[in-house]
């Protein structure tokens, strides 16, 4: 018998061994849940693909629509919630710092000009992560979502640009724990992230990364059809779109052409039921939890938008800043009356014939607000519209729904009953 033996006698050895069991993470011994079965969240579920793991057991902490925990998290994440008193921390989140940029040479075929890409491909590149979480497109359909831990930059840059549909990113999370992986970059929105900061210390890494992009108006794929066919000339044919900052939005299509159509042309009465439930009740557009996160919405137009949370984001930028054009961030214009016009338009479900909302872009393009300014606009007039729709479907969820930076935006204006 060895010492160890001696040491550990039979009972206690067996009650060790029980201890063991009893220690192995309670997440293990939850079930993902099928497919076809309905979300706890309901149908505010946003499909952000947790539940879709073993970490379903912590879901009632973990979900954006269950459990609003915005500023708890950014504590954590980066050290302080947002100074409710500071107009950019209120309305861009915790940051040090933000900026206008774009890739020198852009990436054919990206959203924009590939920061996000690039950046993920730098990053295994130098081995500072091994695997990066991010979403490609099924080989059946272009725009559906495909949630994947890419090993190699080619597995990277086969997710570039937008699956613009809800994306189960975090489907992927169990296996992650199971392949011991340590260092992991994960890119995704806001509701996605939200539950990813909830579970992160069960995830078994050293090193979490979160590289998040901003995020409004998403649809299911059923959706994402009926706004192509309703919007655009040739719904078959487009490859990407994009809502941008000169107050139209942009198709491109499988032959490269573009082509554009005024915010003001939207056929807002068919649409109002094409964006996901879990959208119409979201707070997160700006990705407060992320460490850095990379959209367009606060820089000048064909400029991205970057917003460094924290150290760690800082650490990611570092890695591609002599790969940017920058510059600082500017703000132009002022938003508050047309926000407030804009609020009764959309509840009656207002379309303008083409050529006035045409024309309305012409003059809103020069006159309207523009850089920070026109992301403020952007956030008011979508946080009013949600506001609106949470007060009206889920009244019971309002007061904790809806986060405290929220309603002092939403706070700004006269809404309808
Ligand atoms: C659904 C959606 C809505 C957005 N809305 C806005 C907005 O209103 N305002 C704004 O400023 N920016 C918005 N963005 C961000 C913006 O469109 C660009 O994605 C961002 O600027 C990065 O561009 P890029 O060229 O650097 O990205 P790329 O290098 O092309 O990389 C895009 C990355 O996005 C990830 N991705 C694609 N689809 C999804 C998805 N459905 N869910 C999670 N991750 C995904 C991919 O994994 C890929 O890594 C949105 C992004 C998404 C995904
Ligand atoms: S949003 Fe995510 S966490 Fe919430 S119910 Fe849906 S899949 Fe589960
Ligand atoms: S709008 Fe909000 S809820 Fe909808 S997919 Fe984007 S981050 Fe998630």
């Amino acid at each position: 018998m060895n010492n160890l033996a001696l040491a550990n006698p039979p009972t206690q050895r067996t009650n060790n061994h029980i201890r063991k069991m009893n220690s192995i993470a309670p997440h293990k011994k939850a079930k993902a849940l099928k497919k076809s079965s309905r979300r706890p969240a309901k149908e505010l579920c946003s499909e952000c693909g947790l539940c879709d793991t073993y970490y379903i057991h912590y879901v009632k902490e973990a979900c954006a629509f269950l459990n609003q925990q915005i500023a708890e998290l950014e504590a954590e994440a980066h050290g302080r919630s947002r100074n409710l008193e500071n107009q950019d921390d209120l309305y861009f989140g915790v940051h040090q710092e933000m900026m206008a940029a774009k890739k020198k040479q852009p990436i054919a075929g990206a959203q924009w000009t590939g920061i996000v890409s690039t950046i993920a491909c730098e990053m295994l590149e130098k081995g500072i992560v091994e695997g990066v979480v991010c979403v490609q497109n099924t080989k059946e359909d272009r725009f559906g979502p495909m949630p994947v831990i890419a090993r190699t930059p080619e597995e990277v840059l086969a997710a570039k640009v937008n699956k613009p549909t809800l994306s189960p990113n975090l489907s992927v999370l169990e296996e992650i724990e199971k392949s011991g992986l340590k260092k992991l970059l994960v890119i995704g929105v806001g509701c996605q992230i939200q539950a990813l900061r909830t579970v992160e210390k069960e995830l078994g890494l050293e090193k979490l990364y979160v590289l998040g992009t901003p995020c409004v108006d998403n649809v299911t794929r059923e959706g994402l059809q009926k706004f192509l066919e309703t919007t655009s000339k040739s719904p078959e044919t487009v490859v990407h779109y994009e809502f941008m900052q000169d107050y139209r939005v942009h198709f491109k299509h499988t032959d490269g052409s573009t082509e554009t159509v005024p915010f003001f042309g939207l056929k807002t009465n068919q649409l109002k039921d094409v964006f996901a439930p879990s959208c119409m009740s979201c707070f997160d557009y700006v990705n407060s939890l992320a460490d850095l996160v990379v959209g367009y919405m606060g820089a000048p137009f064909g400029w991205q938008w970057l917003v460094v949370r924290n150290e760690t984001g800082r650490e990611m930028l570092e890695l591609v800043k002599e790969e940017l054009d920058t510059q600082p961030v500017m703000s132009k214009g002022d938003r508050k009356q047309a926000v407030q016009q804009s609020i009764p338009a959309y509840d009656q479900g207002v379309t303008l014939p083409m050529w006035a909302a045409k024309m309305m872009g012409v003059v809103i393009e020069k006159i309207g607000p523009k850089g920070l300014e026109y992301a403020r606009f952007s956030i008011d007039s979508h946080f009013t519209r949600n506001y609106l729709y949470v007060k009206r479907n889920y009244p019971e969820k309002l007061e904790a729904h809806v986060p405290a930076y929220a309603k002092a935006i939403v706070g700004q204006y006269k809404l309808p009953e």
